[in-house]
């Protein structure tokens, strides 16, 4: 039977990062790190292990040989594997942005960003698999900054990137704190949702909650707009119930004075474990001079992935949306 070559790539990551968890006493996923770094590398880069494991860790690598592969069979193949990691160790806020909403936010930007070349910024990049599969998606020139404030996550992002090969800049620390980056011409973010605890940072903000801890998620927003060029577009995932919370009347404000919504994409309810955990997708554009609003913003409820008769109906939707808007 042929293999495919996402599983040869999953077979060698899991295989040679068993082997490294085990004589470094490390995690799973810390092991992947270092697997994905050796194969970029060319070497072992690992000074302790045993004469027996170099051997066999040596054998594996010289088996695959990166070119042969495509961009996508590689991060396809490194999320199966940080998703059987991510299954030892649940972190609710950590997880990885699946294909499916990838592949929406790849057709978004890749819809809206019409412009030969452009600056992309996703400030909670985590493992890198919804800023790489936007960018195996694009046929433009993009330089992209990620941020994540997980060490681990952002050294699977780090890995990740360079064996796809994608030069992505990656900062390592909280995105609500200053940012020392060029403003971008386009934001994306698969948002963490929940209170963030820092409060004298988040005073620094105007979507400060008015007592107790602000929204991480809306103190994110905020921090895109501000690094955000005029003119430039930002795509959030968020929760269904964004518009609805205690703090939404600050967020509606904010919107008003700063951005324009040009769409707002519901997922369908399939996709997630239950009705309250849904997510959208929110499209928004930075205002300044001569940015207009449009007509009509694209409002959507996406049908499931699969059904192709309504999904073709959608698409046409959108089609004709971004000839009218756009075109
Ligand atoms: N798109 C990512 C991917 O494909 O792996 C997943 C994003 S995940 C839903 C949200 C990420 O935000 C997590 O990786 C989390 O560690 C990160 N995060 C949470 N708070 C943060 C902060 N204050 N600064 C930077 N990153 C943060």
């Amino acid at each position: 039977m042929k293999i495919s070559p996402v599983e040869q790539l999953f077979t060698l990551f899991n295989e040679t990062a068993l082997m490294l968890q085990e004589e470094l006493a490390c995690s799973y996923l810390e092991a992947l790190a270092e697997t994905g770094e050796n194969l970029f590398q060319g070497a072992i880069l690992q000074k302790e292990l045993s004469e027996l494991t170099v051997k066999r860790l040596k054998k594996q690598y010289e088996e695959i040989h990166l070119d042969n592969f495509s961009n996508e069979d590689i991060r396809k193949s490194f999320q199966l594997v940080i998703l059987k990691g991510m299954k030892d160790n649940v972190q609710p806020n950590h997880q990885m942005t699946p294909d499916s909403v990838g592949m929406l936010f790849g057709y978004l930007v890749e819809k809206f960003m019409t412009q030969p070349s452009f600056r992309l910024l996703d400030p909670a990049v985590g493992t890198g698999n919804l800023l790489t599969t936007v960018l195996n998606h694009s046929q433009k020139k993009v330089t992209s900054v990620g941020v994540e404030i997980d060490d681990i996550l952002i050294k699977l992002a780090y890995v990740n990137a360079n064996l796809q090969g994608h030069p992505i800049q990656f900062f390592n620390q909280d995105s609500l704190e200053s940012l020392f980056i060029e403003p971008v011409d386009t934001v994306i973010a698969d948002l963490p949702i929940g209170y963030y605890p820092n409060d004298t940072r988040a005073a620094d903000y105007q979507l400060v909650a008015a007592e107790g801890h602000s929204y991480s998620h809306h103190l994110f927003i905020e921090q895109s707009v501000r690094h955000t060029l005029p003119g430039g577009y930002l795509f959030f995932l968020v929760p269904n119930g964004l518009f609805e919370s205690e703090q939404a009347p600050q967020l509606h404000e904010f919107i008003k004075e700063h951005l324009f919504i040009q769409g707002l994409l519901q997922l369908p309810t399939s996709m997630f474990k239950s009705k309250n955990s849904g997510k959208s997708i929110l499209i928004l554009q930075k205002k300044g001079e001569g940015v207009q609003p449009p007509k009509q913003a694209l409002l959507v409820n996406l049908p499931s992935l699969s059904n192709a008769v309504e999904m073709d109906k959608i698409l046409t939707k959108m089609e004709n949306w971004f000839q009218e808007n756009k075109g």
